[in-house]
């Protein structure tokens, strides 16, 4: 077939892409095979990577972009040209988006055809396309390149603040053929690609200074701070220095929240009370309210002198991008919240009891009134009800990795369901995208070999819902639960014009999804009560058994938007 096999001394294409990506580290490929790159699939396999083989090119993309956060290594979606290419590329830019490393490789049309637009079998100039939505785009022509252009392409995606790469390789590239020591010879085993930044001692100072003077201090926790993997470092700051700390949704489980310091169940208190935040790999953005406006600087926090801001963080163009940083900290965060510890010497003064002690009675009030919402069981299950279930699942298995998406179910599981580990929530993230789930479960279940827990709203389910059958042939640990309230935020919605459709946000009452697991040999059961729930939610994770469980919630239950109705152009919240 290849002169390799002929001669034994020539490598190709196909062979350089996949050395490159083992000489690498790369061990598994999130692919949908296809022309032109059915073979590089085939090929890998042979070659002993994993290859995970997806239904639809987006869920792939959203599985490397995953293994991408959990691994600290790129993740890598492979898929064919034009629309698999157009596929994957809202998984790239997701992931750009996020600042998790994730590299779409995708196999593209003959330059001469595509340039000249002479109408090639999925023509498109997909390099161009790729470059305004991802961190960098590389095209690789020549065999003799490709160790090049994967050794840009891991750069890219993981030094400074991370993202997604493109990489364009035409099909005429994974059959040509060169020498094979020459071949080997031109891959680049990328050293240091994520090095340290050391922040600068001024820098270090300015921010011990405004620390110091503190007097209601917070602590803020990105999942920058989460993909950074410096653990003992974030837990030390939060602990020697004793300040209040607010965990982002992906930052939760870097300290266990049930943490004495967590104000997680005073969110609105401190964030509003506080007088300097430090933000540790989190930024400011729609998900903080963009650090103003009502949700910051109380009246008295602003008679008090306003709210000032300390921001860790690799990139130093994320400082001042929606109100004044005092003390920017650029670097990567294991190094900055050493060198801030440093600067704070051994003998920390923990911050004023009046402090601590406001928040403790706030968050104590606050605990006990979720816990009286949870300990009721109405029928049918509501959020809470339903969410209490995996709220103790997941004390039971913290290891278990949580996936999470939907409005209501997403809200409400955020601030319910504690986590107890690092890097154990997968959500949603920085768009607040629908369409993650399973693509994030099949990636946990692969880098992680733990158990999965996906919890879903019916509608989020729907986007990416083929991939039971990708959880079913690779016989992944991965429960899927589905809040099925029989519709969008609610299922209860009619049609404004009286006529037969029924309303845009209503889907099939009381549908089955059980059976779509149940349709490729996994295990589907039915859930009307807390009890059922909790029963199957602990067979299935003591099977490992691909199991989805069709979680029945009052119809009536969830709210327009979840809790982002503000956002709604429509909603009472922005009508004057
Ligand atoms: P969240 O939504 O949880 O608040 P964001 O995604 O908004 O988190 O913010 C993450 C931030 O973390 C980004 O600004 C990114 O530049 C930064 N970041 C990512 N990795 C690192 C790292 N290793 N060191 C420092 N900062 C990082
Ligand atoms: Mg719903």
């Amino acid at each position: 077939m290849t002169n390799e096999t002929q001669t034994g001394e020539m490598t190709d294409g196909f062979n350089l892409v996949i050395d490159a990506l083992k000489l690498n580290g790369i061990d598994n490929i999130y692919a949908l095979p296809g022309i032109p790159i059915t073979d590089l699939t085939r090929k890998a396999q042979t070659a002993g990577m994993r290859v995970i083989s997806f239904r639809h090119e987006q869920h792939a993309g959203n599985a490397a972009a995953a293994a991408g956060f959990l691994t600290q290594k790129p993740g890598i979606c492979l898929t064919v040209s034009a629309p698999g290419f157009l596929n994957g590329l809202t998984a790239l830019a997701n992931a750009t988006t996020n600042c998790f490393p994730m590299i779409l490789i995708s196999g593209s049309s003959e330059r001469e055809i595509v340039d000249l637009q002479q109408g090639d079998y999925e023509e498109m100039d997909q390099l161009a396309i790729a470059k305004p939505l991802c961190k960098a785009a590389f095209r690789v022509l020549h065999a003799e390149d490709i160790g090049v252009g994967v050794a840009r392409a891991i750069r890219s995606a993981l030094s400074g603040r991370p993202g997604g790469v493109y990489l364009d390789l035409p099909a005429k590239l994974f059959s040509q053929a060169m020498d094979a020591v020459a071949g080997k010879a031109s891959l680049i085993k990328v050293v240091d690609p994520a090095p340290k930044q050391i922040p600068a001692p001024e820098a270090v100072q300015r921010a011990v200074n405004l620390l110091k003077s503190a007097k209601k201090p917070l602590i803020l926790l990105g999942k920058g701070a989460a993909y950074a993997q410096c653990d003992a470092e974030v837990r030390a700051l939060v602990e020697k220095t004793g300040i209040p700390y607010l965990p982002m949704s992906m930052a939760k489980g870097l300290l266990p929240d049930n943490h004495a310091q967590s104000a997680s169940a005073a969110r609105s208190y401190v964030l509003a009370e506080a007088d300097v935040v430090v933000l540790v790999g989190a930024r400011l953005n729609w998900l903080l309210s963009h650090g103003k406006g009502k949700t910051w600087g109380s009246k008295d926090a602003k008679e008090a002198g306003g709210q000032q801001f300390i921001q860790i963080d690799i990139s130093p163009t994320e400082a001042d991008s929606n109100v004044a940083i005092a003390a920017p900290l650029v670097g990567d965060i294991g190094s900055c919240v050493s060198a801030l510890l440093a600067g704070l010497g051994s003998n920390i003064a923990k911050p004023p009891a009046e402090w601590t002690g406001a928040v403790s009675e706030k968050k104590d009030k606050n605990l006990t009134k979720m816990a009286e919402t949870l300990a009721k069981t109405p029928s049918p299950m509501n959020f809470h009800s339903a969410l209490n279930v995996v709220r103790n699942q997941i004390k039971a298995h913290p290891d278990a990795v949580l996936v999470n998406e939907g409005a209501n179910t997403l809200d409400f599981a955020r601030s319910i369901v504690d986590m107890y580990e690092p890097r154990k929530r997968l959500d949603v993230g920085t768009w607040g995208i629908m369409g993650i789930g399973m693509g994030f479960a099949i990636a946990a279940a692969v880098e992680t070999g733990k158990p999965v827990i996906a919890v879903e709203g019916d509608s989020a389910f729907g986007f990416s819902g083929m991939e039971v059958e990708t959880i079913c042939r690779y016989n992944l640990p991965v429960c899927v639960v589905v809040f099925n309230n029989n519709g969008i935020y609610r299922g209860t919605d009619v049609n404004g014009s009286g006529g037969t459709d029924v309303a845009p946000t209503v889907f099939v009452k009381n549908a089955r999804y059980e059976m779509m697991m149940q349709a490729f040999g996994g295990v589907g059961v039915v859930a009307n009560t807390a009890a059922e729930l909790d029963k199957a939610m602990t067979e299935a994770i003591a099977s490992g058994k691909p199991t989805l469980i069709n979680a029945i919630i009052d119809e009536t239950a969830g709210t327009e938007s979840g809790r982002i109705t503000s956002l709604n152009p429509t909603s009472a919240a922005n009508k004057k």
